[in-house]
């Protein structure tokens, strides 16, 4: 087998090794089936077990309260942005807040706006998407639908540390490039959602975390498939789901509950993760500028660039040789993004911050 590298992509992105090879193991055959979960009915008493077993982790490693629906659904984190103000802004009478901080909550915005009226409650655009809001910041309308914000800005790097209060307005929430890195107070949320590509599993499912009195907010005439409702009803089974996508997740939880040992062991091993880069960063006499303002950081990508910019190429190039992959920023931020997502090992983290420290001692 080629060798694996550290995989620093932002998502697709790195998956828990144990994961993949229980993945592999049983990918012909699963024990007492006889056939591959990529042949078998999503009917079926295995994959109801499956999908069964991966909501009771997600209850369990978030806390999820009773009231709360959990939903497995599929058109990724962007589907969402549509289906939300769908759902809950339509016919509502009311507009929506959105708190602007990256990229991933400007889109979202943008989409809502084909739904209903949407106000700004605060935006981190004009200050180049490096911080979150402080409370005393924020524009709230207390009789919104909802108040929109994206936990972590995948882009930016840019991490809220704690949810925004917006008092009895329901707190809807992008969580696609940060769940499962901490534990959460749910009861604060209404919707938490995320797209599994980053953080939780490969691409094709979405996992949607809904309270049950936002269902019955649902206007009607909506279409089935953009109904929450539906997939409420069918416990996630309305039509064909993304079934290896929702084994690989489990696989994904079933890793957390037992290697990792729960959400609390995961935010310390991700807090010290990104203290070695971000120590790199700070320690590089100038060398490294991170994009993030300090304390909005992100545990799970680190944004930074070069004071010297003809340096970019060579950084690359000589991290790839070194089985350091994906290093390469957003084009709109430039510069160099490592993302390490719970399923990086320390051990990836450490070797990047190894190179990073030489290239600063060679080129400065
Ligand atoms: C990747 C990402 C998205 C987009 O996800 P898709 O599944 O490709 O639609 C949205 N929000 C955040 C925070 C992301 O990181």
């Amino acid at each position: 087998m080629e060798p694996r590298v550290f995989n620093f992509s932002a998502g697709p992105a790195v998956l828990p090794l144990p994961a993949l090879e229980r993945a592999q193991q049983d990918l012909l055959s699963l024990p007492g089936v006889g056939s591959s979960i990529l042949e078998i009915s999503h009917r079926s008493k295995t994959f109801m077990e499956i999908i069964e077993q991966t909501e009771a982790n997600y209850r369990s490693l978030l806390g999820v309260p009773d009231g709360y629906r959990v939903l497995f659904l599929q058109g990724g984190a962007q589907m969402q942005f549509a289906m939300i103000p769908m759902n809950l802004l339509r016919d509502s009478g009311k507009s929506a807040d959105y708190i602007v901080t990256g990229t991933w909550g400007k889109k979202a915005m943008k989409e809502a706006k084909t739904q209903g009226p949407v106000r700004v409650a605060w935006d981190g655009e004009p200050t180049k998407f490096r911080q979150t809001p402080a409370a005393d910041q924020l524009d709230l309308d207390p009789d919104a639908a909802y108040a929109y914000f994206t936990s972590n800005e995948t882009i930016q790097g840019v991490q809220f540390q704690a949810e925004p209060a917006v008092g009895d307005v329901p707190l809807v929430c992008d969580a696609s490039s940060d769940i499962l890195c901490r534990p959460l107070p749910m009861e604060k949320y209404g919707i938490l959602y995320a797209c599994a590509q980053k953080n939780a599993g490969p691409a094709g499912v979405t996992v949607v975390i809904i309270r049950d009195d936002l269902l019955e907010r649902i206007g009607d005439g909506l279409p089935s498939m953009l109904d929450y409702r539906t997939f409420a009803k069918a416990n996630s089974l309305f039509n064909t789901p993304p079934v290896f996508s929702i084994y690989v997740a489990w696989l994904v939880t079933e890793w957390l509950v037992n290697d990792i040992g729960g959400l609390d062991k995961m935010q310390a091993i991700n807090r010290g993760k990104s203290q070695l880069l971000y120590d790199t960063i700070d320690n590089s006499s100038g060398f490294y500028r991170g994009h993030a303002d300090g304390a909005c950081r992100s545990t799970m990508n680190v944004t930074f660039t070069l004071a010297d910019d003809s340096l970019e190429g060579a950084f690359v190039e000589q991290a790839a040789q070194r089985g350091l992959a994906s290093l390469k920023g957003h084009r709109s931020v430039g510069g160099f993004r490592a993302s390490i997502y719970n399923a990086m090992p320390v051990a990836g983290v450490e070797a990047l911050r190894d190179f990073m420290t030489e290239f600063a001692e060679k080129n400065i």
